[in-house]
């Protein structure tokens, strides 16, 4: 049963749908009042107009979202319902686990695992856990005990380091909970061998959501002209290189992620040439220059963390979008991406063909894809859809 003594959130009238639909968050404006004085980081129980119970979550009176829904059920939120989602979350990771050639993918994922706030990705043999809401806090051991008991790992790696805990009124700072780091970090993706800065690189250190598309552009790749653009430490560029590509060449603005590109072609035995630049004036000098692509990917990192700067995200999208078709003749491919929630699918869609209307270029839609599936959709929380993956043919 729902805990009688917990602080009230009283939801205003309207938003009760998309709670009972199972999404797990309350904005601070959506709330019409509070009862009782909730800590920050503690339980509350959220009810709606009507006083219906709506679920039990975390109140944050410092960041945007003042509710973590736990629950909609009546139940108790206890260790061992913290310990069972993390199992439930590990155990549906089999299904990416049996694929031949790789040893890494995402175990949690947030709010869509019902474990809100809540990232950890395995690397091989290290397991990087991140806690990203203020109310998760506490459970930390609880968490890391039960991934220790699912995963068995070498090591886990608590890296606490990222901007979003300071919005949540939580320090930063990374700490090894179990084992000992490995001087190097080399995984394996579809046979590839990755090396991966766990401590240093983006985000928990590599992006496993898009091994699957990394994987998709090989079947275009045999002999062909590739240029895989914001490439970090070079997923896409590889595997084009692993398919027999004629020449592979990979651009990112991140000095050290270029330096892992090459460190990661040599261990592959594989040729990657790599250029550090800014991709947008990158892809303007090859237009100028008249260069030819085969095949180009596209992989921009979030234009916009607000829906305000829409707008500006589209025009971002677009200009990338002309700049690649102009590179590629007849029979090229373009594979381009948007890995931002704000981005609605059919706007980011209509916006990249409206490139090509400009152009007056005709093209094939071969398919539309998403993240991998180790990064699950929830329904009811569409937040939890925010890879775009587009890919297309130039016909004429
Ligand atoms: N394609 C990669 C992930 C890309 S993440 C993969 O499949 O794993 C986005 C990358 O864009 C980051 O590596 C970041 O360093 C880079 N980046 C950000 N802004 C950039 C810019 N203006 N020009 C080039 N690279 C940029």
């Amino acid at each position: 049963m729902s805990n009688p003594s917990l602080p009230i959130v009283h939801v205003i009238n309207g938003r009760q749908k998309k709670l009972m639909q199972g999404h797990p968050w309350v904005y601070g404006n959506e709330i019409e009042r509070v009862e009782g004085e909730p800590i920050d980081g503690e339980l509350v129980t959220v009810v709606d107009f009507r006083n219906k119970y709506m679920g039990t979550g975390f109140y944050n009176s410092k960041s945007l979202i003042t509710v973590r829904l736990l629950t909609h059920r009546q139940e108790e939120i206890t260790d061992e319902l913290i310990a069972r989602r993390v199992r439930e979350a590990c155990a549906y990771r089999r299904f990416v686990k049996s694929r031949p050639g790789t040893d890494s993918c995402r175990l949690i994922y947030g709010e869509a695992d019902r474990l809100p706030g809540v990232i950890c990705d395995r690397f091989a043999g290290v397991v990087v856990l991140q806690i990203l809401a203020l109310g998760m806090e506490k459970y930390t051991q609880v968490i890391a005990d039960a991934l220790i008991e699912c995963e068995h790992p070498d090591c886990l790696l608590l890296q606490n380091d990222d901007a979003i805990r300071r919005k949540e009124g939580m320090e930063c700072f990374t700490r090894v909970l179990h084992g000992a780091l490995p001087e190097q970090v080399v995984i394996n993706e579809n046979g590839i061998r990755l090396s991966v800065d766990v401590m240093g690189g983006q985000k928990t250190g590599y992006f496993l959501d898009q091994k699957d598309n990394h994987l998709f552009v090989r079947q275009f790749c045999k002999g062909a002209r590739v240029l895989d653009c914001f490439s970090y430490i070079g997923g896409f560029a590889l595997n084009a290189a692993a398919a027999g590509a004629e020449s592979v060449t990979a651009v990112d603005i991140s000095e050290s992620a270029v330096q892992l590109i090459k460190q990661n072609a040599a261990l592959n035995g594989l040729a990657v040439d790599t250029v550090c630049a800014n991709c947008f004036d990158y892809l303007r000098a090859q237009v100028k220059d008249k260069q030819r692509y085969d095949v180009i990917v596209l992989d921009p990192p979030a234009f916009t963390k607000a829906h305000a700067n829409m707008a500006n995200a589209c025009r971002g999208y677009k200009e990338i979008a002309l700049s690649a078709m102009r590179l590629l003749p007849a029979g090229g491919v373009l594979a381009t991406h948007s890995c931002s929630y704000h981005m609605p699918e059919d706007v980011f869609v209509n916006t990249v063909l409206s490139a090509a209307q400009d152009l007056h270029r005709q093209v094939r839609v071969i398919t539309l894809r998403r993240q991998d599936i180790d990064h699950p959709v929830l329904a009811g929380y569409p937040e939890s859809h925010y890879l775009k993956s587009l890919w297309l043919q130039m016909l004429d």
